[in-house]
Order: C-alpha cells, then structure tokens, then sequence
C-alpha cells in the first residue's frame, strides 16, 4: 500500500486545442484517403508522441518541399502556417497539398495582408525562428519588424508620429504581451491593433486554468515539448503564479521521481499540442507509486471547433 499521498490539481481546461485536433485528422484522412506515405512538411504539432504515431501510420515528415522523394505523393503543411514561397514552390513542383495551418493562425496572415495594404509599418510581437512567426513574415513582401520584448520597442527605429499596426503570435505568454503592447502604445501615438485578440482562445485558457490553482501546488509538471511556445509559456506561468517549482515533461516514462520527495501536492496540465492520453497515462504511473488525490475542475468549458479545409473534404 502506498502511504505517501499527494494531490493532484489537475489544470482544466488542457491539451488538445481546436487547431492541433484538425491538423492530426487532416494528416489521417489524407493517409486513409491516399495511402502511404504523405508528406507533412515539418512537425504538424509539436509533439512527439504525435509525430511519432503519425509516422508509423505512414507519414514522412520533411523540413522542406525539395526532400520529397515521390512527387506523385500528397504534402500537408503543418498547423503553424507557413510563408506565402510554400504553397508557390507547392504548385511549381505540381505537388498535391493541403494546409493545415491553423484558422487562427491565419486570421492573423490576413490581418499583415490588409495592414501592408494600408501601407502600415507591422510590428509583429513573437519569438525569433517559430514557425508561426516566419510564416506570418513571409506572408508580405514588406518587411515586418519583430519584437520579443519591451527592450525590443525601445530599439525599434521607425517614427514615433506615424500609424504603425502590431500583431501577435498565438501562442504567447498573456501577461508578458499585454506588457510590449503597453511599451508599443506608449512609444508610438498612433497604433492600430488587431481587431480581436491574436493569442489564441486555447494559449490564454490553458494558461488562466494553471494561475487558478498554482499557488496551491508544491511542483507543477506540464506535459508538452522543448520546441512548444505554448508549453514553455505554461512552465513560466505555473511558476510566476505561485508553485513552488515548474518543470516541462516531455517523456512521461522518464519522470524524475525525486521530484516528489516531501511533496504532497502538485499540479498538472498539458500544453495545446500535447495529447490526453498522456495526462492520463501518467496520473497511472503516479498512482502505482502514491497514494492519488485527484482536483480537477475546468473553470471554462471549450466548444470550438474547426472544420478540415473543403479541398480535402471534396478529396476524401
Ligand atoms: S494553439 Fe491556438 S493558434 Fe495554435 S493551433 Fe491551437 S488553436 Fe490554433
């Protein structure tokens, strides 16, 4: 019998979001539809138990178009979206694709569109090298200006009387954004933002889900990967509202358990691109070892929903 108890504050809502739910089934049906392989140009999430899953369905993950060895086969772009020389180097090489990016995600592709239309200068407030962020740059030929920080606007050298617009990545941290766009209003007069928030529904929900309960937790473990925006954002956001220590667990298997020494409670969640199953695999691995207390309560229930794209519906 285990003696040692501790209680699990478990983050709702988690995992899973409405865009990585239709990327994985865009890859499955065009797999179901077309056989093996397809081609999915970089990692349709970042996850890699789903990446993994995927491609012992069939699936050949590629950096880039030119490493496609059977151009007969189907490509599919990943969820993160991705600059407007994919899909042109797509068509060149008469390859049959579909996007997967994330309607979200391009909900703010349209928005540099329309901003570079108005002749606006775009600040774009991101993290250097995501994907996101080159496949929104690379939506205009203007060049867009990136920050990662308040020191980043204080650098910026454009005017400080002229219109300027700024967009977000979806997956950024809430507080610290509201933070550069403060630094962006205060240094430039006239800012058009966008018309809805950028972060996404899911980034700003799984994060208000682990402020609600951090501060009750001893450790706080995210289920998520090394290279997820939205994962890192969570481990920050667990420590800055109160647990006493954060930690990203990308192999559920290779859990530190010195960890929970004198530990007697924790909290858990998964990041937007990480899978259910995991969470609830590693609540098992804990109860073999602890005695399990489970909390749990979605202080939002999430609806969204978004619909694979008609070129693939028309296809399967
Ligand atoms: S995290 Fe947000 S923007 Fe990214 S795929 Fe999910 S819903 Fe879309």
């Amino acid at each position: 019998m285990n003696t040692h108890q501790i209680k699990i504050y478990l983050a709702g809502p988690r995992g899973f979001c409405a865009g990585v739910d239709r990327a994985i089934l865009m890859v499955e049906e065009a797999l179901k539809k077309y056989g093996n392989p397809v081609y999915v140009r970089h990692e349709i999430v970042h996850n890699k138990y789903v990446v993994e899953d995927l491609k012992e369905k069939g699936a050949i993950f590629i950096d880039e178009l030119n490493e496609i060895k059977d151009l007969s086969r189907p490509v599919i772009f990943s969820a993160h979206g991705v600059p407007k020389s994919v899909p042109d180097e797509a068509k060149n090489l008469n390859l049959l694709y579909f996007d997967a990016t994330c309607p979200l995600v391009s909900k703010i592709h349209r928005e540099v569109e329309n901003f570079e239309k108005q002749n606006l200068p775009i600040i774009l407030i991101g993290h250097h090298n995501h994907p996101e962020v080159i496949g929104t740059m690379g939506q205009i030929k203007s060049s867009i200006h990136l920050v990662e920080n308040e020191k980043d606007v204080e650098l910026l050298k454009l005017d400080k009387n002229k219109k300027i617009a700024y967009v977000t990545q979806t997956t950024l941290s809430v507080d610290e954004t509201k933070e550069i766009i403060k630094a962006i209003k205060k240094k430039f007069n006239d800012v058009i933002e966008p018309r809805k928030n950028d972060i996404c529904y899911a980034t700003t929900n799984r994060q208000e889900a682990v402020k609600k309960i951090a501060s009750n937790c001893e450790v706080f473990l995210v289920i998520g990967a090394y290279n997820s925006s939205n994962s890192i954002r969570l481990v920050e956001v667990a420590k800055k509202y109160g647990a006493g220590k954060s930690i990203l667990l990308e192999n559920i298997e290779q859990f530190d358990e010195k960890i929970f020494k004198n530990i007697n409670s924790i909290g858990l969640t998964a990041s937007a691109s990480a899978p259910e199953i995991l969470v609830q695999k590693f609540i098992e691995l804990l109860k073999k070892k602890f005695d399990i207390e489970l909390i749990q309560d979605d202080f939002i229930k999430e609806d969204v929903n978004f619909k694979i794209p008609q070129k693939l519906k028309e296809a399967i």
